[in-house]
């Protein structure tokens, strides 16, 4: 299928995700109306979206392409990057790509889902290159907050792309064994036709610090607690778990890990060779007994998370380990916005309980794993790109990367969103469409579009309460008993006494003036009731519940 006029023949650049939000990256590559997709990622949905916890980008420009899609290639193991694969590869079928890392990740996620069998996941070792139709594509190393961050110099006939993945500056890293700067200037010195990049902290003046410069607060700040500590992060951060390994060692604590995603994420990286030298991890009930200044306690729910392990600690639901009064609690982590609420909650509920709280606010107990200004000015430096294509961005950091890489002289600068289609060669580059882009809610285990009403439906329903109403006539067409009216969520309280009678009033009224005289159609009548009632509870309470109305043994019009 080609749709756009170069379809056949141009090297175009096209992102389904993370171009209008931060999570959910999808980037698309086409060449000789081939593609390759980079990243498959997800983000939770937050409070706005009721019952939902997933969201990924929609598919269908791709899916439609399905048979022209050479494979996707994974930057990293974030969820924002990789979270989508478990839920939607059946729609795409195509084979996976990825370093042992992201890869054993992967596995895990495939395996719940039961589909590591179908999955046809490729491990790229050392840094080897392979070709996906003309795509030549080489994993370059780049430090990040979770090991086995990469960029991807991916080689066409057209011209070489650099898709920095997510990353920032950090040479002393002891997980990730960055590519040095006289690797990226190689790179650069080749020629790259276009660099397609992090906007994560575009905003933020300063570098991000190295992530081992953390470590003698922490270590200091466990140092000095007379009681429990517990440390919460994220647990995808490899780098930092070890950290928290060393200092359980260091000040003599023994450590426990809570929290099913930290043991996962510590058992894929002793199995891929990272956390050798991990001090022994203690069960959770014998944590419990010993003494309060000889426990360290690594857990996850940084975020507020309400089925997470600190959130179970806070409320003193954990069977097996019971903080008290005088115990320490270390955010050694950001607080992602979105989260603030979830967040607030949870500390509230540690503070009330006597127990000390102390976050990146209070202490450098946290590092960002995304490049600020001076680190993007030292890439565009090293790699020289010809074009410009800032991602991984609300449209507020796109457009500040862009204007950054506008004034650093790079030729030609684009400000996408989710569907922006640009050709990148032949000719001077342009935005030459949008494709079709959207939304996908996880509601269960079922995929809804986020355009459906659904969901506002469900919000309405959450926000104003439900009012379902039976009217049910008999064959001669009279009403067979009285109205049956069901309130959900609304009409509760013991002072709608005088509202549910002006109800049955209204309902009976209106039903007055329909039969038999002009024998109404039922659908009709349902409707005009409808808002008859609508109206009343708008003028009476204020507000808008949802409202059902059914008319049976009347014709159906
Ligand atoms: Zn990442
Ligand atoms: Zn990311």
């Amino acid at each position: 299928m080609a749709d756009w006029p170069g379809e056949s023949s141009d090297l175009l650049f096209v992102p389904l995700g993370g171009s209008s939000e931060i999570g959910m990256n999808l980037n698309l590559y086409g060449l000789l109306g081939k593609w390759l997709m980079v990243d498959f990622g997800t983000s939770f949905a937050g409070e706005t979206l009721p019952g939902i916890d997933l969201i990924f980008p929609d598919l269908s420009f791709i899916e439609k392409r399905k048979r022209n899609l050479l494979g996707l290639v994974l930057t990293h193991g974030h969820e924002d990057h990789i979270g989508a694969i478990a839920h939607l590869w059946p729609k795409l079928k195509c084979p996976v790509y990825a370093t042992p890392f992201t890869a054993e990740l992967v596995r895990e996620k495939l395996k719940e889902e039961d589909l590591l069998e179908q999955v046809e996941l490729n491990i790229i070792q050392d840094g080897k290159p392979f070709s996906l139709g003309s795509f030549e594509i080489r994993y370059i190393p780049l430090a990040h907050s979770i090991p086995e961050g990469h960029a991807l110099e991916i080689t066409t006939p057209r011209g070489v792309i650099f898709h920095t993945g997510d990353w920032k500056l950090d040479p002393d890293s002891t997980v990730a064994g960055p590519a040095s700067e006289a690797a990226l200037r190689t790179i650069g010195k080749k020629g790259v036709l276009a660099m397609i990049g992090d906007s994560t902290n575009v905003f933020n003046k300063e570098a991000s610090p190295p992530e081992q410069s953390i470590k003698p607060n922490l270590q200091k700040l466990v140092a000095e607690q007379k009681g429990r500590v517990v440390i919460t992060t994220f647990a995808s951060n490899v780098e930092r778990v070890e950290t928290v390994g060393e200092i359980a060692e260091a000040t003599g604590r023994h450590l426990v890990i809570i929290g099913r995603s930290m043991k996962r994420i510590i058992g894929a990286a002793k199995k891929c060779g990272y956390l050798k030298n991990f001090p022994p991890i203690l069960k959770e009930e014998d944590g419990g007994y010993l003494p309060r200044d000889k426990v360290l306690i690594l857990c996850t729910g940084c975020q507020g998370e309400i089925r997470a392990a600190l959130n179970g600690l806070a409320g003193d639901v954990n069977k097996k380990i019971h903080l008290s009064a005088g115990d320490t609690v270390l955010f050694s982590s950001k607080m992602i916005p979105g989260n603030e609420l979830p967040i607030g909650r949870l500390i509230n509920k540690l503070v009330a309980r006597g127990i000390k709280v102390i976050t990146e606010k209070d202490a450098d107990i946290h590092v960002s794993g995304h490049p600020g200004e001076p680190e993007l000015v030292k890439m565009y430096d090293w790699i020289r790109p010809r074009i410009a294509i800032p991602v991984h961005g609300e449209p507020r950091h796109i457009h500040a990367h862009a204007e950054l890489a506008e004034k650093l002289q790079v030729g030609h600068v684009f400000r996408p969103k989710n569907g922006t289609l640009i050709r990148l060669a032949p000719g001077p580059p342009e935005i030459i469409g949008e494709v079709e882009t959207g939304y996908l809610a996880l509601d269960g285990k079922r995929l809804l579009s986020l355009a459906s009403n659904t969901l506002s439906e469900r919000r309405r329903m959450m926000e104003n309460g439900v009012l379902a109403i039976t009217i049910t006539f008999d064959r001669g067409g009279k009403l067979a008993g009285r109205p049956v009216i069901q309130p959900f969520g609304i009409l509760c309280s013991a002072n709608d006494v005088q509202l549910k009678l002006d109800l049955y009033d209204l309902i009976m009224a209106e039903i007055s003036t329909w039969a038999p005289r002009d024998e109404p159609h039922a659908r009709f009548l349902e409707e005009e009731l409808r808002l008859a009632v609508l109206r009343l509870f708008r003028h009476e309470t204020g507000k808008r519940p949802l409202i059902s109305v059914t008319v049976t043994g009347l014709e159906k019009g």
